[in-house]
């Protein structure tokens, strides 16, 4: 085999994963794909992940979660992972993975593939994406100074992103399907207080409205059934997310929304697959749940190896 473990993923779960499996010294291989970043290098700040007490930038905790796992080293490689098959080298069970014309063979892998933000499917979204309708306040937010701007949802996501585009546009408007907000209370405290902000409650958006550019969202209040229009130059939506686990469908258990089940010691019912982080079902997906998923998965992996070597320390 190519590797002891590879892990499919470079978010803080699989970086988790790396760091444990490196320091165990096993001969690990970490593939990134390219198409789809980690949701956290995108988050401008993270305020909850423990030991910061100004909050990091997440593209900065990712950076030094690298050069962590770098300094025990483990390799890295880039592409989008296409098929996983089961394979046998000198009677030993393991995995092959076909990454763009390239193809690994390791014991063990480790799903850590994270989610990606989950659409509305609205009339215009998917003409406009580019054009006004974005899924990242990082990415784009600098394009609206000074102009209005709809933020939708009313999680953590939508409440902190709305937050950090308050930065940008003149106004930013948040419309949410109910008449509070699922965000963290601190976050909701902010946002309430902040005078960028207006919130327009109980109501869902029915359509993106522009040609070459977003003009406007039209939105329905759910209690009272009226329609109106929001005009607007910049749509930010942020409802979810839904996990990159096409690839390994017809591989692992899932649940009905594509999240991979695990036991506790993160084991998938493949046996040497184990699944981390945001892409599983778990009850809070957080930087820092994430990292525990990933060490768990890492010694679990460690333990399957070894115990095939017939080097488990028992
Ligand atoms: P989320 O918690 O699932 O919230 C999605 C929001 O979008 C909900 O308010 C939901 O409304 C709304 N929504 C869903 N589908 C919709 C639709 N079709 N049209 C309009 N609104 C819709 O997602 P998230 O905010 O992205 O957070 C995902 C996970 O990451 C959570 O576990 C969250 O705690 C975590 N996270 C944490 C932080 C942090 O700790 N700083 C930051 C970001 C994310 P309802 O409320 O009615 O369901």
């Amino acid at each position: 085999m190519d590797y002891d473990v590879i892990i499919i993923g470079g978010g803080p779960a699989g970086l988790t994963a790396a760091l444990y499996n490196a320091r165990a010294r096993l001969k690990i291989l970490i593939i990134e794909g390219f198409s789809v970043p980690a949701q956290a290098v995108i988050t401008d700040c993270i305020e909850n992940y423990p030991g910061f007490p100004n909050g990091i930038s997440g593209f900065e905790l990712i950076e030094n979660f690298k050069k962590q796992v770098q300094r025990f080293g483990a390799e890295f490689s880039v592409g989008n992972v296409e098929e996983i098959y089961p394979c046998k080298d000198k009677n030993l069970n393991g995995w092959k993975i076909e990454v763009e014309g390239k193809t690994y063979t390791s014991l063990a892998l480790i799903i850590a593939c994270g989610a990606r933000p989950k659409k509305m499917n609205v009339p215009g979204e998917e003409k406009l994406q580019g054009r006004g309708v974005s899924y990242c306040a990082t990415c784009d937010g600098a394009l609206y100074r000074d102009k209005d701007i709809v933020v939708i949802g009313g999680g953590d996501t939508a409440v902190e992103e709305a937050l950090f585009l308050t930065r940008f546009g003149k106004k930013v408007t948040l419309v949410h399907r109910r008449d509070r907000l699922r965000a963290a209370k601190v976050l909701q405290e902010r946002a309430i207080s902040n005078k960028k902000m207006e919130f327009v409650w109980d109501s869902i958006t029915s359509e993106i409205i522009g040609e070459d550019k977003v003009k406007a969202v039209k939105i329905k209040n759910i209690k009272t059934e009226k329609e109106s229009i929001i005009s607007c130059d910049g749509v930010f939506i942020f409802v979810g997310y839904t996990p990159n686990t096409d690839f390994v469908k017809e591989l692992l258990k899932m649940d009905k929304n594509g999240y991979i089940v695990t036991d506790t010691g993160m084991k998938t019912q493949s046996p040497g697959i184990f699944a981390c982080g945001d892409c599983r079902q778990k009850l809070l997906r957080q930087v820092v749940t994430a990292c525990g998923d990933g060490a768990v998965a890492a010694f679990s992996a460690q333990q399957y190896v070894e115990e095939l070597k017939g080097e488990a320390y028992k």
